[in-house]
Formats: structure tokens, sequence, C-alpha cells
């Protein structure tokens, strides 16, 4: 089968003939990918600030049906409509480190998503069942349902940590998939404003086609923009961006999301944060230094005196994974309005450049 791979080489990603899958445990399943994507946290592998040893099959985000299942899986038959999340636990409550992991990021247990093939291990307690069958769906519907796999329900874990309630404001920052969708959960939720804030027109364009103000930070201040048309400050905002946050000068500045969420926020309020910001080594082990160190100055100060709540990690996307099928089964949410590409597994080193570069929104690979 064809699987994107990563070999160690920042900025260098290439489609390869991998081995397909076999049941190796009794509670194993074998998916046939139809639809895989890139995502922001791919672009960290990309510039070789995360994973483990290369090389890897590459993706984290996936769906398709059952080719076949291991002897003890009993809630998943062959044919059988699933999105698979990106993370991978035993469906024990005790998280043991070595039987919990992470797809696509060089992690043993676990093999990458951007392939034809998957094997996904304790099926029955992590494949996310999809009330259709495969044979009636199309890309559009996949376009929805695969952002379950991860940045929907980290979108709205986001807004739910902010200590989001309907009819509050709110400042998402960072304008790529997992920020469109945290203004969309939050708009679906009924917030009375959203303020979307990046310097990607195309992403600026996108965030106001569903009803957030857009904020171009590259213009202005953005905190200040945000102030002048809510002088309060908004209740909730939320970190969207991670450790590539640039400021207006582009020049990668990690602490300043924390520090304009705090200062954009109202007494009482709440921030929170998924943007990634945990890399200490690159992909082959070795210290960043200055560049990216996890650690920045906090503006505890302000925190402090503002009484604002602060949540941030990362999302287990299983948790909420029925109920935001649940809303795009029933039509209440179509969050795959954030597609802008789809291609063929071959495309795909050109398309991680593209993405990379903010020339893309979404990339869907399709598989025949
Ligand atoms: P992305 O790289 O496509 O989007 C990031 C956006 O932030 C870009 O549009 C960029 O222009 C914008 N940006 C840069 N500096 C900014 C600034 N100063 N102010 C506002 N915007 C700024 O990535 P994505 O796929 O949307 O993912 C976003 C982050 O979420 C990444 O760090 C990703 O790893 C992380 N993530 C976390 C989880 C989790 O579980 N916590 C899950 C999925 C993704
Ligand atoms: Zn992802």
């Amino acid at each position: 089968m064809r699987g994107v791979v990563y070999n160690g080489i920042p900025f260098n990603m290439t489609v390869q003939d991998l081995p397909v899958p076999t049941i190796v445990h009794a509670t194993d399943a074998i998916v046939k990918i139809t639809t895989s994507a890139l995502c922001g946290s791919d672009l960290h592998v990309y510039h070789g600030v995360n994973g483990g040893t290369p090389p890897w099959n590459m993706g984290h985000e996936a769906m398709g049906y059952v080719a076949e299942i291991g002897s003890s899986v009993s809630w998943f038959n062959v044919g059988d409509y699933v999105v698979i999340p990106d993370t991978i636990s035993t469906g024990h409550l005790e998280m043991e480190p070595e039987a919990y992991s992470f797809f696509g990021n060089g992690a043993e247990l676990t093999q990458g998503l951007q392939s034809e093939y998957a094997l996904v291990p304790f099926a029955d307690a992590n494949l996310i069942p999809i009330p259709l069958s495969h044979n009636t769906t199309n890309a559009t519907i996949e376009q929805d349902y695969l952002t379950v796999s991860d940045i929907f329900g980290t979108a709205w874990s986001v807004i739910d940590w902010s200590g989001f309630q309907p009819g509050d404001t709110v400042a998402v920052f960072g304008a790529g998939p997992v920020g469109l969708l945290a203004a969309y959960s939050a708009i679906l939720r009924g917030a009375s404003a959203v303020y979307s804030v990046d310097r990607i027109q195309d992403r600026l364009d996108r965030a106001a086609s569903i009803g957030a103000i857009p904020i171009n930070f590259v213009s202005s201040d953005p905190v200040e923009q945000i102030l002048a048309h809510q002088p309060a400050g908004v209740m909730r905002a939320v970190d969207c961006v991670g450790m590539e946050a640039v400021n207006a000068q582009l020049e990668t500045q990690q602490d300043l999301i924390i520090n304009e969420m705090v200062a954009v926020t109202h007494l009482g309020g709440g921030i929170a944060q998924v943007g990634v910001t945990s890399a200490q080594t690159n992909s082959a082990g070795a210290p960043l230094g200055d560049t990216f160190s996890p650690n920045v100055t906090f503006p505890m100060s302000d925190f402090f005196s503002k009484r604002l709540s602060f949540q941030s990690g990362p999302v287990d996307p299983k948790e909420i994974a029925p109920m935001l099928v649940d809303l795009i089964a029933s039509g209440k949410a179509a969050p795959g309005f954030i597609s802008s590409a789809q291609i063929g597994i071959e495309e795909a080193p050109e398309y991680y450049q593209r993405f990379d570069q903010h020339e893309e929104i979404k990339v869907y690979i399709r598989f025949p």
C-alpha cells in the first residue's frame, strides 16, 4: 500500500510502498481508509520539531470501513463505517504510558493514517462508529465526519475549557483548521460575538463566512482591535496557534498568545489553549534550544488580578466524538467547511508544502 513517510529530513515527505498491516492481537481491527487528512500537528514533524525515531508513516486523522477484525472484537463488524481517533488507549481507565499512543508520530504501537490501510489496536475501545453505510457516502460527508478524529473535538473542547456559556464573547487566536472549528463551535453554541485572529486572508475570509469577525494581527495590534469592538474585553479567549506563533514582524514569539489572551479577557473570564507548545527535542532527539523552548513568560500578575481561569493540554477526541457525530448526522454541524483541497496520496508531498506555506486550509487525501 502507499503511505506518506517522514524519513527524518525536515521539509521532506515522501510517498512510499509500505506493508499492508495484518491483525496481530485478537483486539485489533484493520480499517480500509477512504479519507485521511493533513493536520497542523503534522507540520511540527515536517519542521523536524516532534516525534520518535524516523522513518515512520505519517498521519493521525482518518476514516474508512472495517476490513478485518480480530477474534475478540465484538462491537464492530467487517464493513462498518468508522472514524479512527488520533489517540489509542487500552480502554482501561488507568493510562499506562506504553499502552496509550498517538498515530503517525513515530510511536512504536501505532503506524500512521496517511496510508491505504490502518491497524487499530483495542478496536472496541477506540473506533468511532458512523451512522451511515460507507457505500452511501461521498467526499463531502467524509470531510465533515473526519474532523471528529481530532480537530472538531479539540476545537469544541478548547471552548469548553475556557468556561464558555451561551451569549459569551470569544476571541479565537489562530484561524487554521483548529481555530476555525473553535470559532464555529462557539457560534453553534450561541456566542454573542466571535473574533477570529490570524494574518492569512484566505483563513480570515473562511472565518467571516461562518459569522466570525476577522482580525488581522499584522495590520495592527489584535488586542487593541478587539477592545475597540469590545471595550471591557471578551469573556473567553482561546489559543489555537501554539509554539509556531509569530508576531507582526513574522518572528516566532511563543509567549505572545498567552499574553494577548490575558490582555483581551474580561475580569472573571476564562482562557484555554490547545495550540501545542510541548516540544523539547527535535525528531532526532536533539534539544531545540531557545527557538522552541517549552517554557514561556506567563503574565501572572494580570492573570491574578483579573481572576482568570486557564486550562491547556492535549485533547482525547474519543470522549466527545459520539456527541459530535450526532451533531453532524442530524445536520446541525457541517465542520467540513474548512476543506480547501482533496488530493490523491501521490500529491501529498506537494500539499505538505502548500499547507505549510498556508496556501491551503485543510487538505484531505482521498483513497480509491
Ligand atoms: P495551523 O498551523 O494550520 O494554524 C495555525 C494558525 O495560527 C495559522 O493560520 C497561523 O497563521 C496562525 N498564527 C500564527 N501566529 C499567530 C498569532 N500571533 N496570532 C494569531 N494567529 C497566528 O494549525 P492547526 O491545524 O489549526 O492547529 C493549530 C494548533 O493546534 C497546532 O499547534 C496543532 O498542533 C494544535 N493541535 C492541538 C491538539 C490538542 O489536542 N491539544 C489537537 C490538534 C491540533
Ligand atoms: Zn490533527
